[in-house]
């Protein structure tokens, strides 16, 4: 067998098999398949697709490319959680604090920023010192001792998935299903849950446009859940403009920590309480949703939630006076207005776009090798169904660049659509699979 065989074999349409996903997957992570031809095989199956077997063995093999971790001595009933990603998705930063605040275990591992998206991993690097990359022995230690820890693809779990999702991130190829699915569900089984709540974003500023796709991606990952044998639900959720207001790593941390003292907006209360339901459910620990949304509520207000993620933070070696004073994160250099041309209602954000112009800004990479730059991105200050006046301040952008922030106040006026009707807003919770 050999790389080139299986590259061509998937540029002509044809199915691979077993030995020759492992082949694959074997060979990349130890290093002897090059990047240049896995970067020929992701865009060959990006084109072309995998069918469900396919998908299901890229998915077990990259589990299998590192450690599948055994978290019974924590608790027999692990639940975890992710989201497919989406523009302004900070939900697991706020949520899974509160989970934990809930005394249900919290081992997670999340990505950093892909395609148009941002990462869970890169926004908690934004507070100096915080450790995304600890042993797994830390890893384990820390849920044990204070039931939450929150890494990055760490040292040897689904290292494979690791090199793949850079590489997609920097040719291109994120949005595929089968690659999406088998990325998300490699990850949760090495991580060692039992059960896992996904949430699967929908519309402009996800990788699903539609809710058909949606609910073909959640069928996918329910079905790699139930061969893996991991009881698995997905939540579908409207992802047509940003989550919350803000968008680029460390403007999104500080959003997550209002959200923690008490602050949260609409759209992320409605993720969060109904994400955290069905944790909570899974967890054995209340099967009425609407009860376990009050807890969920509950935690936030008392502040046992907030107490959680300085735990967390502190734990992981993270300076909290950040946590503590948000005024001591970096600032970008220019902080510019985006004003509105005209009077209206707000009809619509393209989420994709906005998530594209803090790219350009420096939030996310354009090579895999890239340094981010985590002070810049976009607050919007209005959202869909707002009511406008022309002149009236849109949203803020942050830029570290002159030339770069003033290209993207003008791309930012481009991505609101403005109506004269008022506007009455889609429902944020689409559908559970
Ligand atoms: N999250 C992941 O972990 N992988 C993807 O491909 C997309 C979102």
């Amino acid at each position: 067998m050999n790389i080139k065989d299986i590259i061509a074999k998937k540029r002509d349409g044809k199915v691979l098999n077993k030995e020759e996903i492992s082949y694959f997957i074997k060979g990349y992570t130890n290093g002897n398949i090059t990047d240049y031809q896995a970067s020929a095989l992701i865009m060959a199956i990006y084109i072309n697709g995998l069918n469900m077997e396919e998908t299901k063995d890229l998915t077990l093999e990259m589990a299998e490319s590192g450690e599948i971790l055994d978290l019974s001595e924590i608790s027999t009933n692990v639940i975890d959680k992710h989201s497919t990603g989406g523009v302004g998705d900070k939900i697991t930063l706020v949520l899974m604090p509160i989970i934990a605040s809930l005394g249900i275990p919290v081992a997670k591992m999340s990505g950093r920023g892909l395609g148009f998206t941002g990462g869970t991993i890169d926004k908690l690097e934004s507070i100096p010192g915080y450790q995304t990359s600890i042993s797994i022995e830390k890893f384990i230690e820390s849920v044990k001792n204070i039931g939450i820890a929150l890494i990055g693809q760490t040292g040897n779990l689904a290292p494979a998935d690791k090199k793949i999702y850079a590489l997609r991130d920097s040719i291109n190829c994120v949005s595929s299903m089968p690659l999406i699915a088998s990325s998300i569900m490699s990850k949760k089984i090495a991580a060692g849950a039992n059960k896992i709540v996904l949430e699967v974003t929908c519309g402009s500023g996800a990788f699903m446009k539609t809710k058909e796709d949606a609910i073909k991606i959640s069928g996918i990952m329910k079905e790699i859940g139930r061969l893996a044998g991991r009881e698995t639900i997905c939540i579908i959720t409207n992802m047509d403009e940003p989550a919350g207001y803000a968008i680029g790593n460390s403007l999104e941390m500080i959003e997550t920590i209002e959200c923690l003292k008490g602050n949260v907006p609409t759209d992320i209360k409605e993720i969060i309480t109904t994400i955290g339901s069905y944790m909570i459910k899974f967890a054995g620990l209340g099967d009425n949703l609407e009860e376990n949304k009050l807890k969920i509520l509950e935690n936030v207000n008392n502040g046992k939630a907030y107490n959680k993620f300085l735990e967390l933070v502190q734990n992981q070696n993270g300076d909290i006076e950040y946590i503590k004073n948000t005024d001591k994160f970096e600032k970008a250099k220019y902080i510019i207005p985006v004003k509105c041309r005209e009077d209206g209602y707000v009809s619509s954000i393209n989420a994709e776009e906005v998530g594209k112009i803090s790219v350009n800004l420096g939030a996310g990479r354009v090579k895999k090798e890239d340094d981010i730059d985590l002070a810049v991105g976009i607050v919007l200050n209005k959202k869909v169904a707002d009511k406008v006046k022309q002149g009236e301040i849109l949203a803020f952008i942050y830029a570290n660049d002159e030339e770069k922030g003033n290209i993207a106040v003008s791309d930012l006026l481009d991505t609101y659509k403005i109506s004269k009707e008022p506007i009455s807003k889609e429902p944020i919770i689409l559908g559970i699979v």
